[in-house]
């Protein structure tokens, strides 16, 4: 691989919801870039940092303990006033007179409209999925899926165990209300005896007669997974009542179990690891070697690949796959 003359000195930042491994992508551009000669900044919290001018230079010390932490070292932030051409603008400004050639972002679909716009003004960007819901359509899979589903998973497990040993019934709510990659996949690999999604929305009548049917099957605990953002809403009973009406109807004890942000830290997987890895790699190598485009990059068909920007936002949102969580939804309550 041959170093692009033009590319001296880049950035990189963090944008959205954290996610597990967003530090491995950070890590390996540092690393990378060093051995290319190549000088990096790291901006502080997302966009609202580089709008404050909020960079800092690696510390090399404290790269070997963040390569396997949940969070993100440099900070993320949600920063909705960046929708704004006035701090568009801004930022472009500020990346000039610190003579960034290229700007790394990693983050979800929103930041990949952020970084969008920022190419639209002049500024050269490269992307990378870093979001737990597995929702950003340029790439099959996104960094941090692996390892919330995994919390997840875990967590479910051990609630089992508890309502198994009560005979009881609860209801797992779990991140990804737009793209529910988690709770199907979870709810598949724990044997839930029913996910509800957007796809798949019940009444509490329908949730009774589930429960009762489990007990007839000799179901020691029936496990619903729920995604977020579903009940409470739009004319729907809180999970909550939901609950208190399928405990008045059974007999059997009901909670709601929400597992919240247990589910966006932990200790990384080895697949986001290298996943953020690889995708870092690559993406440096396209900045030096392809030295004016602006691209996502993704995993699809098992490779990691790179899409045009503009291309990556304006791709149709991935579809749910209904038919598998149809399938799993009629054999868990045998
Ligand atoms: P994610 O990147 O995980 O989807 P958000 O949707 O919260 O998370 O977006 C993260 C940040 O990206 C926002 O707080 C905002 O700073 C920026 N952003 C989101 N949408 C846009 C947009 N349409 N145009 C410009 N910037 C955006």
């Amino acid at each position: 691989m041959v170093k692009d003359k033009k590319i001296k000195r880049v950035a990189i930042l963090a944008s959205g919801g954290n996610s597990p491994a967003m530090n491995n992508v950070v890590i390996t551009m540092i690393r990378k870039c060093r051995y290319y000669g190549v000088e990096i900044l790291l901006v502080n919290n997302g966009y609202y940092g580089l709008l404050n001018e909020d960079f800092t230079k690696p510390d090399l010390s404290s790269l070997s303990y963040f390569y396997a932490t949940g969070n993100i070292f440099i900070g993320s932030s949600r920063f909705p006033k960046f929708k704004e051409y006035e701090y568009q603008q801004k930022a472009v400004r500020i990346l000039k007179n610190h003579k960034i050639d290229c700007l790394f972002v990693v983050g979800g679909d929103g930041s990949y409209r952020g970084a969008a716009d920022l190419k639209k003004l002049g500024v050269r960007v490269i992307c990378f999925p870093g979001t737990i819901d597995n929702d950003v359509a340029s790439t099959e899979r996104t960094i941090g899926f692996s390892t919330a589903l995994n919390n997840i998973i875990n967590n479910i497990d051990a609630v089992r165990n508890c309502f198994d040993s009560h005979l009881g019934v609860c209801l797992v709510e779990v991140m990804g209300r737009r793209f529910p990659d988690l709770a199907i996949n979870a709810g598949i690999a724990c044997q839930a005896e029913e996910i509800i999604t957007v796809d798949n929305i019940l009444t509490t009548k329908q949730i009774i007669d589930i429960t009762k049917q489990t007990w007839k099957n000799k179901h020691r605990s029936c496990l619903i997974v729920v995604t977020e953002k579903i009940y409470g809403r739009d004319g729907l009973p809180t999970l909550k009542e939901v609950a208190d009406a399928v405990e008045k109807a059974t007999n059997r004890i009901s909670r709601v179990c929400v597992l919240g942000y247990t589910q966006r830290g932990g200790i990384p997987t080895a697949e986001d690891r290298n996943l953020a890895i690889a995708m870092a790699d690559y993406g440096l190598d396209l900045a030096l070697n392809k030295p004016n485009g602006s691209y996502a990059i993704g995993l699809n068909n098992n490779r990691i690949t790179h899409i045009e920007i503009e291309k990556a936002v304006n791709m149709d949102a991935k579809t749910i796959n209904s038919e598998i969580l149809r399938k799993f939804n009629r054999y868990n309550k045998i």
